[in-house]
């Protein structure tokens, strides 16, 4: 029988061993407390948070079981793949890379290197689009999510919206495969389809007509990518942010390009970089767009525009 010592404390855990012949096991709060500990020494803001997130995905428990579970022990390899976690944090990697899976209008997305991370500011764009279509009213209504990565706003409405058909429409096949692995996780496969396409080309015709397209195509300023926070600039994709020297390079193409597929009535709408609203209103309006407008996120950024033609 192996001897078990345990102090009855949570924050003392760690020296609560499991002594297995000379191997001494750990309980999750004993690997808990390492990794807030090698985390906080990193200048990880979020120590505690992170850890406890890197631990509940690597050992596969939700929040809940993670907490209910703090005094039992680890088996298995858990440490090391917590230390590799660790490691990879430490270098500066985003810790939804490392996890593998990152949370957007509460729903879970997996995210590797090939995606951009979902941003809370992208969540502006996905509740205008959710509550436009609830006001329509109408059923089976046709949504395309142009330059989709992950899938997070085109999914995000097909989860909200049950009743409409979503497309989700990437040029990178890595994309694809991660918006693909996100619909099957969010389990709406039997209102959405992913296609391959490339936004500044015109669009295949077998695409069909749209009552709304959504779009958070890239729009950093090539100039500014490499002034952008380490943690995106060295490890989010270089393709999803660049939008040429004014950072407008999509919408000048999209706009023209993808109009041909909207509905009567259909609406495009796109999230934008700060000072860009201005500039992509008169895009829409130029090319016979009405109500172009802006929409300001929870900071009060105009970040998302849309118009109806
Ligand atoms: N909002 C992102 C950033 O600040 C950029 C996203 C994009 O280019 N679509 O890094």
């Amino acid at each position: 029988m192996p001897a078990l010592r345990t102090s009855g404390k949570l924050e003392e855990a760690h020296f609560a061993v499991l002594d297995c012949g000379g191997i001494k096991i750990k309980t999750y709060n004993d690997i808990y407390l390492d990794a807030r500990r090698k985390l906080k020494a990193a200048g990880v803001e979020d120590f505690s948070l992170e850890a406890r997130l890197m631990i509940s995905a690597a050992a596969g428990k939700s929040k809940e079981e993670f907490l209910r579970d703090l005094k039992l022990y680890a088996l298995g390899d858990l440490e090391e793949r917590v230390n590799d976690m660790i490691s990879r944090r430490c270098a500066g990697e985003p810790v939804a890379y490392v996890l593998g899976e990152w949370e957007f209008m509460s729903l879970p997305f997996k995210v590797d290197k090939g995606v951009l991370i979902p941003r809370p500011d992208t969540e502006t764009l996905a509740e205008l689009a959710i509550k436009l279509l609830q006001s329509r009213g109408g059923s089976g209504e046709r949504v395309l999510d142009l330059c989709c990565g992950t899938g997070c706003i085109g999914i995000s409405i097909a989860y909200n919206i049950a009743d409409c058909r979503v497309v989700l429409v990437d040029n990178s096949m890595r994309a694809l495969r991660a918006a693909r692995a996100n619909v099957l996780r969010n389990h709406v496969t039997k209102n959405t389809t992913c296609i391959e396409a490339d936004a500044k080309s015109a669009p295949p015709m077998l695409l069909g007509k749209f009552d709304l397209i959504v779009c958070n195509p890239p729009y950093v300023k090539t100039s500014e990518i490499d002034t952008l926070d380490k943690s995106v600039k060295d490890f989010e994709p270089r393709e999803a942010l660049d939008g040429g020297k004014d950072g407008l390079d999509f919408y000048r193409a999209i706009i023209p390009k993808w109009k041909a597929i909207l509905k009567e009535n259909g609406c495009m709408m796109f999230e934008c970089g700060e000072d860009q609203a201005e500039a992509i209103c008169e895009m829409f309006k130029e090319n016979g767009f009405e109500n172009a407008a802006p929409y300001r996120d929870a900071r009060g950024v105009r970040r998302v525009v849309a118009g109806i033609i």
